[in-house]
């Protein structure tokens, strides 16, 4: 098995704006897991895929996903949060309980909470949206001490 390398993002301008919607989660609700990097172990075998994996800033990572468009990269961050730092990510505010990257309309990455029938929580990179009004007002300020 080859080693992982970091995708080349600059020429994959949707895994770019994918990865960067989990991060802008990962800022909002646990920035110590952020941001994250995309990494990929090509296969040697054409029957076989290339894995995907999101990396710490440390450069751990755990599994990976084999489709990579923004509801696997959700995952893949997922993966890493849970397996390397224990920590159910992201959560649903409103049933305290872990959400799960899924496809929603027009094929937008959403956050899918499946308690009862299911909601959607919001879109992935809208996570900041779903937080109570103080803290969304604690992270706005943070926000603009770091670009002042
Ligand atoms: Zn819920």
């Amino acid at each position: 098995m080859p080693d992982p390398r970091p995708v080349d993002l600059a020429n994959c301008p949707d895994l770019e704006a994918a990865l960067e919607a989990v991060n802008r989660d990962l800022a909002a609700t646990l920035p110590e897991a952020g941001p994250m990097r995309l990494m990929c172990t090509p296969s040697d075998d054409e029957d076989i895929p290339d894995q995907f994996h999101a990396a710490l800033p440390d450069g751990r990572w755990h599994d990976g996903v084999t489709h990579p468009a923004a509801p696997g990269i959700a995952e893949a961050a997922q993966e890493t949060v849970q397996a390397v730092l224990w920590q159910v990510w992201p959560v649903c505010p409103e049933h305290r309980t872990g959400v799960h990257a899924d496809t929603g309309a027009d094929e937008r990455a959403v956050w899918w909470c499946r308690i009862g029938e299911g909601h959607e929580l919001c879109e992935v990179g809208e996570l900041a949206q779903t937080l109570p009004g103080k803290q969304r007002r604690a992270l706005r300020r943070k926000e603009r001490r770091g670009k002042g």
